[in-house]
C-alpha cells in the first residue's frame, strides 16, 4: 500500500495546527461537526437544482459514538461524502477547502450556511487523536474509500466497504499524559457539553446514544440502565425564530440556559438586522447587578456566532463600556474570521454591528424610560452608575448618547427624575439647573445652601453618588441650561437691584469680614454677606470650578 506524504508546507502547517492555532482542544468536535453539517448542506443545495434528488430532512443527521474500550470516537454523517480524489485533494492538502470551492462555484445560489472555508478545521482532530480514519462514500458512487493518517508523516487511501452515502470519521483518542487529559473525550457528559457549547444550533440533528435509567418494573424502586439514541442539539436557535413565535418565557429560558445571569432578565431585545449590516442578536438587560460588576474582574462582551457556530464567548468589541451590563449573543454569517476562528479580524463588519447594537440599546432604554418607568428605575438602581461613568469617561464623547438616560433624585418630586423632566417644568425666570451634593438625601435636605433655591420654588437635584457631579461637569449643560451647584457663589437668583444693594452692604461691612477671615486663620478664602440664608446663620460656599463635595472626593483619591 502506497503511503502518500503531505506536501512539505502542509507538514509544517500540520505541526503548527496541532500545537498552536487552536487554544482549546475541545474545539476539534466543533470542527468535525461543522464539516459534517457542511456535507449535508451540500446535498441540500444540490437537491434544489437536481430533480432526481429528494431532500427528506429525516434522512440527514450527524451521529457521535464513543467506544471507551476501543478508545475511539466516531463522527458520522449522511452528507455528500468524498470520492477518492476528494480525499486526496481535500484531506491530503492542508489549507485547501473543498467547501470554499463549493461556495465559489455556487455563488449565484441563494445564501447558504456552509461554514468551512479555511481548509484546516479537519486537522484539529490530531489534537486529540493519534490516528484519524475517514471512511467515505460519495453521492452517486458505488465504491467507498478509506483515508488514514497518524499525523505529519502522511496518509494512505484504500478502497473500503460502506453501505450508505456519507462519511465516518474515526478518531483513536490519545492516551492520557501527565499534562494532558484525553479520556474525557470518550465521556458522554463531556461530549454532550461540548456539542451544547459550540454546535447547539447546527441545523441537522446531532445524535448520540446516551445512558438512561428507568424503574425495573412499573412503580419499582429499583432502577436499570438502558441506552437510547437522543438528539443532543436544539437545532433551531431562538434568534432565527420569528419574534412573534416567541414568548417572554422562551427568552427567559434562553437567558438561564446560557447562564447569562442567575436573575431574570429585565428586558430582552431581539434584533434581526437586514440592512447595510446583516446580523441577528438577542440581548438582555439583567435585573440585578452581577456581584463583580463594579470590579476589575467583570468582563464585558457578547457571544459571537458565525452561521450558528460559536466563535467567541465574550466579544468585548461589541459593547461600549457604559453598556457593559448587557448580555447576549450576535450571529452574523459574513464576518471575516481568520483560520482558527478564535481570533477575529478587526473588521468593518464587526465595528458596524457594534455601532448598530449601541444605538439599539440606547433607544430601547429610552423607550423603557418612557413606557415602563418602574422597570427603568429598577434598571437604573442596578446600572445607573455605569451610565454616569460613561458620561464622564472619554472626555464626554458619549454624553449625547447618555444624557437622556440619566436620573437624579428631585427635591420637588421626591423621586428620580430625568433631566428632560426637570427642564420642561422649569419656571420662566429660572436660569440654571440646580443641584446639591451630599452623602444622602436627608443630609442634603438640611444644607443651609438649599434653602434659598427651594424658597424660590426651584427644583433641586440631589447628588448622592460621588460620580454625579463629575458627570454633570462634563455635561455642562442640558438643553442649553447650565448646571449650578446650590453652594456656588453666584446662584443667579437675585435681580440687578438686589445685587447692587448687596454690594453696598458688603462694602459697609468690609472691616468686619476681614477680621473674621483673620480669626479663621486662612481656612476660608473670603467672608461675604449672603442673601441666601433663611434659618441658618452661616454656610460654606465654593467659588471656583470645584464644589466642596468634589474637592472632598478628589482629596480622598490616591495620587
Ligand atoms: P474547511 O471546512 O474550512 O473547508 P476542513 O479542513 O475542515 O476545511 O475540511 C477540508 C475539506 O474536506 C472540506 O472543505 C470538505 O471539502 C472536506 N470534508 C471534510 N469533512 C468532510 C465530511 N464529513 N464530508 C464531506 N467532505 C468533508
Ligand atoms: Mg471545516
Amino acid at each position: 500500500m502506497m503511503k502518500h506524504e503531505f506536501k512539505a508546507e502542509s507538514k509544517r502547517l500540520l505541526e503548527m495546527m496541532i500545537n498552536s492555532i487552536y487554544t482549546q482542544k475541545e474545539i476539534f468536535l466543533r470542527e468535525l461537526i461543522s464539516n459534517a453539517s457542511d456535507a449535508i448542506d451540500k446535498i441540500y443545495y444540490k437537491a434544489l437544482t437536481d430533480d432526481s434528488l429528494v431532500f427528506d430532512k429525516d434522512n440527514y443527521y450527524i451521529k457521535i459514538t464513543a467506544d471507551k474500550s476501543a478508545r475511539t470516537l466516531t463522527i458520522s454523517d449522511t452528507g455528500i461524502g468524498m470520492t477518492e480524489e476528494d480525499l486526496e485533494s481535500h484531506l491530503g492538502v492542508i489549507a485547501k477547502s473543498g467547501s470554499l470551492a463549493f461556495k465559489q462555484e455556487n455563488e449565484a445560489k441563494e445564501d447558504h450556511n456552509i461554514i468551512g472555508q479555511f481548509g484546516v478545521g479537519f486537522y484539529s482532530a490530531f489534537m486529540v487523536a493519534d490516528t484519524v480514519t475517514v471512511i467515505s462514500r460519495a453521492l452517486g458512487a458505488d465504491q467507498a474509500y478509506k483515508w488514514e493518517s497518524q499525523g505529519a508523516d502522511g496518509y494512505t487511501i484504500t478502497p473500503a466497504e460502506k453501505a450508505t452515502v456519507g462519511t465516518e470519521i474515526i478518531l483513536r483518542i490519545k492516551e492520557n499524559t501527565e499534562e494532558d487529559q484525553y479520556d474525557e473525550y470518550l465521556e458522554e457528559y463531556r461530549l454532550r457539553a461540548i456539542v451544547k457549547k459550540y454546535s447547539d444550533f447546527i441545523r441537522y440533528p446531532i445524535k448520540m446514544d446516551v445512558t438512561k435509567h428507568r424503574p425495573k418494573e412499573e412503580g419499582d424502586k429499583e432502577f436499570e440502565e438502558y441506552r437510547e439514541e437522543e438528539t443532543i442539539n436544539s437545532m433551531v436557535p431562538i434568534w432565527r425564530k420569528n419574534r412573534n413565535e416567541l414568548k417572554d418565557e422562551d427568552y427567559e429560558n434562553f437567558y438561564n440556559e446560557k447562564r447569562y445571569g442567575f436573575d431574570k432578565p429585565l428586558k430582552h431585545i431581539h434584533i434581526n438586522a437586514d440592512g447595510a449590516v446583516v446580523y441577528k442578536a438577542i440581548l438582555f438587560i439583567p435585573e440585578t447587578t452581577p456581584f463583580d460588576y463594579y470590579t476589575k474582574e467583570y468582563e464585558k462582551g457578547l457571544e459571537l456566532y458565525s452561521g450558528g457556530v460559536l466563535i467567541m464567548n465574550k466579544c468585548g468589541d461589541l459593547l461600549p463600556d457604559y453598556f457593559s451590563f448587557v448580555k447576549g449573543m450576535v450571529d452574523s454569517e459574513d464576518l471575516s474570521l481568520n483560520i482558527s476562528r478564535e481570533m477575529l479580524q478587526h473588521d468593518r463588519q464587526l465595528t458596524q454591528i457594534a455601532k448598530h447594537i449601541k444605538s439599539r440599546i440606547k433607544s430601547e432604554l429610552q423607550s423603557l424610560l418612557k413606557d415602563d418607568r418602574e422597570k427603568y428605575e429598577k434598571f437604573y438602581q442596578s446600572f445607573g452608575r455605569q451610565l454616569k461613568f460613561g458620561v464622564y469617561n472619554d472626555y464626554g464623547a458619549n454624553k449625547d448618547t447618555l444624557q437622556d438616560l440619566l436620573l437624579f433624585y428631585s427635591s420637588k418630586e421626591r423621586k428620580l427624575v430625568s433631566l428632560d423632566e426637570y427642564v420642561s417644568r422649569m419656571p420662566e425666570d429660572q436660569k440654571y439647573i440646580y443641584y446639591a451634593t451630599g452623602e444622602s438625601n436627608e443630609r442634603i435636605e438640611k444644607l443651609p445652601q438649599t434653602e434659598l433655591v427651594a424658597d424660590k420654588g426651584y427644583e433641586i437635584l440631589y447628588f448622592t453618588d460621588d460620580i454625579d457631579e463629575f458627570a454633570i461637569k462634563i455635561l455642562q449643560k442640558y438643553k442649553e441650561k447650565e448646571f449650578k451647584s446650590v453652594s456656588s457663589g453666584d446662584l443667579g437668583i437675585e435681580s440687578d437691584d438686589e445685587a447692587e444693594k448687596n454690594e453696598a452692604d458688603a462694602d459697609e461691612n468690609k472691616p468686619l469680614f476681614e477680621a473674621m477671615q483673620e480669626i479663621l486663620g486662612g481656612k476660608v478664602k473670603a467672608v461675604k454677606a449672603s442673601k441666601r440664608l433663611r434659618s441658618h446663620p452661616v454656610c460654606l460656599s465654593a467659588e471656583g470650578e470645584l464644589s466642596i463635595e468634589m474637592e472632598k472626593v478628589l482629596r480622598a483619591m490616591p495620587d
